[in-house]
């Protein structure tokens, strides 16, 4: 692992979830903690390698390749974490991420993986709805809302660098995942709408390279909700069940489902398309024959 710096407050440690690190003096805040605590392990030794002392973890979400990290530093290192208001729920008890998944019945076994269930970590500081920075000694950090990935996501702004963690995927991410996670569509189209008219120098997602041109992320990533909309709408001229959406969307975007957790990730992404345009009246929603049929407006 290595730490890169960017600016004189601005670290980063790129990895499978790149981890990013603020600069208070000899003391560093980080964005995030990794998958586990083999990660957490590496990530410790290479702050330490370099004379820093972490101060504080901010998760930007609660998925466990952002805080599967926390327990172990916590445990090695004095220092709090940050995380937002919802989100830190999960990150205190992670069944509910899996039970959430289940349809909030108590999952299978294959749901309580560690790529679903990061180890339950004490939040120390909950950052309010309405809470748009933190302030460490003289350093100030902004909180940027990014919400529709996860409910409360939030990125972290400081010297015009955005860390914005899952709310925008690279391209080599978007290609590897064809249809990525999000659990509000509407949500999603503001933040990226958001991201599309900001003007950070630097945008480093979680996943993937820093991003410079980020309206050709944003645009992309607009144009695949719209045509899995279409896809939707298109296929729902006839009553379908949320079965036969799930097999449409996969087939059309060439995705092939290979184990349960897939499965539930995408039936969440599709549910998720279901509830807008629902909301957004175009699509109807109804029983008949004891099951749920989506039929288009
Ligand atoms: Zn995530």
């Amino acid at each position: 692992m290595e730490l890169k710096q960017l600016t004189e407050h601005v670290y980063y440690i790129p990895n499978f979830t790149n981890i990013g690190a603020i600069r208070n003096g000899k003391k560093l805040i980080l964005i995030d903690s990794g998958l586990d605590s083999d990660t957490a392990k590496k990530i410790l030794k290479t702050i330490n390698d370099k004379n820093f002392h972490i101060e504080a973890i901010i998760n930007t979400h609660s998925h466990a390749d952002h805080c599967g990290g926390n327990a172990y530093l916590k445990e090695k290192v004095k220092l709090k974490i940050y995380a937002p208001e919802l989100e830190y729920v999960m990150i205190e008890n992670p069944l509910l991420e899996s039970i959430f998944l289940f349809s909030g019945a108590m999952p299978i076994e294959s749901l309580k993986n560690k790529f679903l269930m990061a180890p339950p970590s004490k939040v120390d500081y909950v950052i309010k709805s309405n809470e748009n920075k933190l302030i460490f000694d003289d350093v100030e950090i902004k909180i940027v809302k990014l919400p529709g990935h996860s409910p409360n996501h939030i990125g972290i702004a400081i010297d015009n660098i955005l860390f914005c963690g899952d709310a925008i995927f690279s391209p080599k991410v978007l290609r590897k995942h064809k249809i990525p996670f999000y659990i509000d569509i509407e949500v999603q189209k503001q933040t990226l709408n958001y991201l599309k008219n900001s003007s950070y120098n630097l945008y480093i997602p979680s996943h993937g390279e820093p991003i410079k041109d980020i309206n050709s992320i944003t645009d992309k990533t607009l144009k695949l909700i719209d045509s899995i909309e279409e896809t939707i709408i298109e296929f729902t001229k006839e009553a379908k069940t949320t079965e036969h959406i799930i097999k449409k969307i996969c087939n059309s975007f060439k995705i092939e489902i290979k184990n349960y957790q897939q499965y539930f990730l995408t039936k969440t992404i599709i549910m998720a398309y279901l509830g807008s345009l629902n909301n957004n009246q175009r699509l109807n929603v109804q029983i008949k024959d004891n099951q749920l049929f989506w039929k288009r407006i």
